[in-house]
């Protein structure tokens, strides 16, 4: 009898304290799988999704995923339309002058991707320097692309980059090299494959209002939470099959 009050006092706590808790709108770009990406459902799944749920559950608030353009997510946590932004947002220089980044928590590198038939003709990013790239608006790898040939198709989803060098619209498609592979991987026949050239070495970071350092502070230490927790790791593990 004891046990079943105590439980239902237990209960209703949690109730009253979830409900309390609270919810925070981060944005993401939501065709960056395995990142950020939909399910048949149409509910946002993916690495991040998981990565931001687990901090908020460890550093007790809730969050609401907003699905945006790539190169609205900055503007968006800039105006407070949106409290952050997790999508596999590489930390740069130009970017941590508007925007407060997190402690990096994915290690990614950028890399091309271009027909089969074509293997012969592009072994090399510099086989490229002069041809039509696509890339994603407002990402690294469209930087990327305009160092290598300067003639860039700038699209708002992934599926759109590879559609248009399917048609021929473009040579290569220039991603982050893990959308890349997970797009391949995905491909019921194999049409396109990578350029074994990569550009390596950029940190993710998760985005926040530079005002606002307590939720810096909040998402810091809650990645650092479900680092020892071993929470980080499983969901690396979930989504990359691979321990790192
Ligand atoms: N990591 C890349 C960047 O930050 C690409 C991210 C994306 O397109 N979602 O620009």
């Amino acid at each position: 009898m004891k046990k079943t009050l105590f439980a239902a006092l237990f209960a209703a706590c949690a109730f009253v304290s979830s409900a309390n808790a609270e919810k925070l709108r981060f944005g993401t770009e939501a065709t960056f799988a395995p990142f950020e990406f939909t399910d048949k459902e149409s509910n946002i799944i993916g690495y991040d999704v998981d990565i931001i749920k687990a901090i908020a559950e460890v550093e007790g608030f809730e969050v609401e995923i907003v699905n945006l353009p790539f190169d609205s997510l900055v503007p968006s946590v800039l105006t407070s339309q949106i409290d952050g932004a997790i999508a596999a947002m590489t930390i740069t220089p130009e970017r941590a002058k508007q925007v407060a980044f997190s402690d990096p928590y994915y290690k990614s590198g950028i890399s091309a991707v271009i027909r089969k038939d074509d293997v012969e003709k592009y072994v090399s990013l510099d086989d490229l320097a002069t041809q039509r790239l696509c890339a994603q608006i407002g990402s690294t790898g469209s930087n990327v692309a305009t160092k290598i040939s300067g003639k860039v198709g700038n699209y708002n989803t992934v599926p759109e980059e590879f559609m248009e060098l399917n048609a021929k619209g473009c040579e290569a498609v220039i991603n982050d090299r893990p959308v890349n592979l997970y797009f391949l991987k995905q491909m019921k026949e194999d049409a396109f494959v990578e350029i074994k050239e990569l550009y390596n070495g950029e940190d993710y970071g998760i985005v926040v209002n530079k005002k606002n350092q307590e939720l810096l502070k909040k998402i810091n230490s809650g990645l650092a939470k479900i680092k020892a927790n071993g929470k980080f790791k499983e969901i690396h593990v979930k989504w990359f099959k691979v321990e790192e």
